[in-house]
């Protein structure tokens, strides 16, 4: 169990999210939005193209979360991680949901 700041909130760490989507699923209140793609990447001496998922999209919405810590637990990329960061840029609840780039912003 990973432990976490009193009203903390949760990072992201996009390039170590492989859109697996294991917290989307995890989550209890599927606050967790997630897009993503998938492109093939050719690597030298490989014999044929590797599909990779591509992040397009990643989002809480804290107007939901309940701060279980599941989501950081479950991820098997450690790409979820809780900051002691609790600002939000608004009070309205539209302003709750937290997009890639600020989810990223919050990482260490
Ligand atoms: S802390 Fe819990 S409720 Fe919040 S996003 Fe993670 S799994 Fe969902
Ligand atoms: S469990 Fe981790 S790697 Fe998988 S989608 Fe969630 S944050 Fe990304």
């Amino acid at each position: 169990m990973t432990s976490r700041p009193a009203r903390g909130v949760i990072a992201l760490i996009p390039e170590a999210c492989t859109s697996c989507m294991i917290c989307v699923q995890e989550c209890p209140t599927w606050c967790i939005s997630l897009e993503s793609h998938t492109e093939q990447v050719s690597e030298e001496g490989a014999r044929r193209p590797r599909s990779v998922s591509i992040l397009d999209r990643f989002a809480i919405d804290f107007g939901l979360c309940m701060y279980c810590g599941i989501c950081v637990d479950v991820c098997p990329f450690d790409a979820l991680e809780w900051q002691a960061q609790h600002d939000y840029p608004s009070n309205a609840r539209t302003g709750l949901v937290q997009e890639t780039e600020r989810l990223a912003s919050w990482r260490s």
